[in-house]
């Protein structure tokens, strides 16, 4: 039976990246879920992270907002789903995640760490805002070098079997992975029966990556979409309205060659914008670029994407706008989902404390 977790931050309105990344996939997997028999039926948890969104500087009524827009955008896309869907919860109102991630600080070498692309590029972002190649040993907190122990953390808590992410992720999950079994080898606990050592609390989860590409940033090819990247033309947010969504992809980086053609290669721009039109059509790249191969192609091309994403996103915007202002249901489902996602915590961290001998 697939227990499966994942999570994203509160640190804005999602975008497109993250829906064809991720929320997509979610969602196929709760309704996935719906048609499978109640005994055999996966677990799913879909966190919000706000615990990892305080690696970066925040303003705590900004947070307190932006918290509960990513929960009601999860349950605008249908997620919390009243017929055994998934436990959609806010993973700061679950302290079992910090507590467990600490058990894990324990055994994770820093070296580890300091190997992580997402630390090492937030070090070069540091650097290149610096004009000496010094950076302020202030800029570099504990918290953004830890941060992947967290993740592993929130995974390993509900003995979780499967991760579904994107492309971004692979590297953390990774480290999940070992450090499930580190700490598996290092307190391998007792046997049921009292006779011998047992196997270890954590199940050693499987990532499942996203089908669909890294989506790339509207303004820079070379960079993946962010939530946290500064320029809201560099993105599509779920929430856009249709005048916004046509006039960023209008605005799109790409090249001065005519007509369209698919190569990542030379023509990142290009190309970025084909797998976000693939993305949301269901057609192959390569199809839909030889649609557009004339003189006008990336504009007449560009058109089409705006309709495309458009459509994509229409029904999203109203349930989410309809949800936001529902604050007292929005509150009970908070509440609900964090007891039941707590529920599940504190069961492994019973066994945790016993393995290592805290209890
Ligand atoms: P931040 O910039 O704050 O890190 P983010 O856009 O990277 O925000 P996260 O909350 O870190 O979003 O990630 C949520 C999920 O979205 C993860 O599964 C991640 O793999 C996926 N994701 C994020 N960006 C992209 C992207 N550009 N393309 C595809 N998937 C993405
Ligand atoms: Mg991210």
């Amino acid at each position: 039976r697939r227990t499966i977790f994942s999570g994203i931050q509160p640190t804005g309105v999602p975008h497109i990246g993250n829906h064809l990344g991720a929320l997509s996939q979610w969602q196929s997997l709760v309704k996935e879920a719906a048609q499978q028999p109640a005994e055999s039926r996966d677990s799913l948890f879909f966190s919000v992270v706000g615990l990892h969104a305080l690696t970066v500087p925040q303003d705590p009524a900004r947070l307190r907002a932006e918290r509960r827009d990513m929960f009601a955008v999860l349950l605008a896309l249908g997620l919390d789903d009243a017929k055994g869907g998934a436990v959609i919860f806010h993973q700061d109102q679950v302290p079992e995640h910090a507590e467990l991630a600490w058990y894990l600080n324990t055994v994770t070498p820093v070296n580890r760490l300091m190997r992580m692309t997402s630390w090492k590029s937030k070090l070069a972002t540091l650097r290149n805002a610096n004009s000496e190649d010094e950076i302020d040993d202030s800029m570099l907190q504990l918290g953004l070098l830890a941060y992947p122990v967290l993740q592993a953390a929130d995974i390993l808590l509900y003995k979780t079997s499967h991760v579904p992410v994107g492309h971004d992720q692979a590297q953390h999950l990774e480290l999940a992975r070992d450090t499930a079994q580190i700490f598996n080898r290092a307190y391998p606990g007792r046997r049921k029966d009292g006779k011998g050592k047992g196997k270890g609390v954590f199940r050693i989860p499987d990532v499942m990556l996203t089908t669909h590409p890294r989506i790339q940033s509207l303004r820079n090819p070379l960079e993946k979409m962010s939530k946290s990247a500064p320029h809201p033309s560099s993105k599509i947010f779920l929430t856009d309205s249709p005048s916004d969504i046509h006039a960023k992809i209008k605005s799109a980086v790409t090249d001065s060659i005519q007509g369209v053609t698919w190569d990542p290669e030379t023509r990142p721009g290009v190309a970025a914008l084909l797998q976000i039109f693939s993305g949301y059509s269901g057609e192959e790249v390569q199809s839909i670029a030889r649609r557009f191969e004339g003189t006008r192609g990336i504009m007449e091309m560009k058109e089409s994407l705006a309709e495309v994403v458009e459509s994509g996103l229409r029904s999203f915007r109203g349930e989410f706008e309809r949800i936001r202002k529902e604050t007292g249901y929005l509150e009970e489902r908070e509440r609900e989902g964090a007891r039941r996602a707590r529920e599940a915590a504190q069961a492994t961290m019973k066994e945790v404390r016993a393995a290592v001998g805290t209890d």
